[in-house]
């Protein structure tokens, strides 16, 4: 497969100018490089960004969101900034249509009842998709990411954006629930050891409760646990088994092949990438609260490739220093791998989603990164 090109805008400011800041940077792009207006020319554009929830301060700023906005109308499309449910009270962190420049609506309407439904027939591990009305109805997309850590998938960028992002809510909860589908404890030979708690003492994380009707139901969060296997080891009756390949990848699967379904209803070189690699937080935007940034700001990257524009993230950030004194005490940054796998767990490949998108034909891992400085 050919290598798709991605554009780098340093965070870094060489000299004390306006004109060597990043939205500059990102001008000379959107401006010089990239031909936005073959993308977004006379065509209704949603702008999907994650405005987070409650208390979040993380997310991409509003002035770097109106950057976009006003790119989008200069070169002749019609923008709309769009987001889940959540978008009705975006304003209060600072989203609006009057900051925007543009309207701010909920994708799937406020109800998340606004959706397309997508039958799929060659797929085993889900049977449909619910695809935003909103999203369908757009004739073209920028897709604006908030690089983060995240439990599901190790790293969220612009495949999640778009493959989880990008769904209706009953839709995003059958790829989460797919991993509870999958068999990892062994019931009847847990129950010969009743009352035991093993495994939930062993676990560093605290990801291992009991649940269902009667709490007795043996539950595993995978968005915290890191895959040590220390309950596995501990169990006494072997009533335990966490295959990752089954349980991560089946999240992997699941979003990608959701992404799919999503970018399917675009024309090609239709959809642009936009990935701000800034205030990366352990965990999902959608939370609703910030950490401090667990490593330096690296900056801006965009792409008409959403496999390349991640793979091009990952490769950015693998080996940044990870700022220990900023991961929270219920994260335990003791793992070997990127910086994500650090405290995610190294069985959290970030690079899982890369591969599985790769192989869905929707983009190509093999990129050539321009890096882009300042006019002057
Ligand atoms: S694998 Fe480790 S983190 Fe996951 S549930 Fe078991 S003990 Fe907890
Ligand atoms: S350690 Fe094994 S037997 Fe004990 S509760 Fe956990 S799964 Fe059941």
């Amino acid at each position: 497969m050919s290598k798709s090109q991605v554009y780098f805008a340093p965070s870094k400011v060489k000299r004390m100018h306006v004109s060597h800041t990043l939205p500059a940077k990102i001008d000379r792009v959107l401006r010089d490089d990239i031909d936005l207006k073959s993308i977004v020319g006379g065509k209704r554009t949603v702008i999907k960004v994650h405005l987070g929830a409650d208390r979040i301060y993380t997310t991409v700023h509003p002035v770097l969101v109106r950057q976009i906005v006003s790119h989008v109308k200069e070169a002749g499309g019609k923008p709309i900034v769009v987001h889940s449910w959540g978008a009705v009270d975006a304003a209060t962190r600072g989203y609006s249509t009057e900051t925007l420049g543009c309207p701010v609506i909920p994708m799937n309407g406020t109800t998340e009842k606004y959706y397309y439904s997508h039958k799929l027939e060659d797929y085993p591990y889900l049977n449909e998709v619910l695809v935003s009305g909103e999203v369908q109805d757009a004739e073209a997309m920028i897709v604006v990411s908030h690089v983060k850590g995240h439990g599901n998938t190790g790293m969220g960028a612009a495949l999640k954006n778009v493959g989880i992002g990008m769904l209706a809510g009953p839709s995003r909860g059958w790829i989460h629930q797919q991993v509870g589908q999958i068999p990892y404890w062994n019931e009847s030979a847990c129950k010969t050891e009743q009352p035991c708690n093993t495994c939930l003492e062993t676990c560093p994380v605290d990801a291992i409760h009991w649940g269902g009707p009667n709490k007795d139901e043996l539950h595993v969060d995978f968005h915290m646990c890191t895959f040590c296997n220390k309950c596995v080891e501990a169990c006494p009756v072997d009533a335990l088994l966490l295959n990752v390949d089954e349980l991560y990848g089946s999240f992997q699967r699941g979003m990608t092949r959701g992404a799919k379904e999503v970018l399917g209803t675009f024309e090609p070189k239709s959809v642009l990438y936009v990935n701000y690699l800034m205030n990366i937080t352990p965990w999902c935007d959608c939370h609703g609260f910030s950490t401090p940034s667990i490593t330096q700001d690296v900056g801006v990257l965009i792409s008409d490739d959403p496999v390349a524009i991640d793979q091009a993230t990952f490769d950015l950030l693998k080996d940044a220093e990870l700022f220990e004194e900023a991961i929270p005490d219920d994260l335990q940054p003791i793992y070997e791998g990127s910086i994500f796998q650090r405290f995610l767990g190294t069985a959290k490949d970030p690079q899982y989603q890369m591969i599985e998108a790769e192989k869905l034909g929707l983009g190509s891992r093999g990129y050539d990164l321009v890096s882009v400085e300042s006019d002057e």
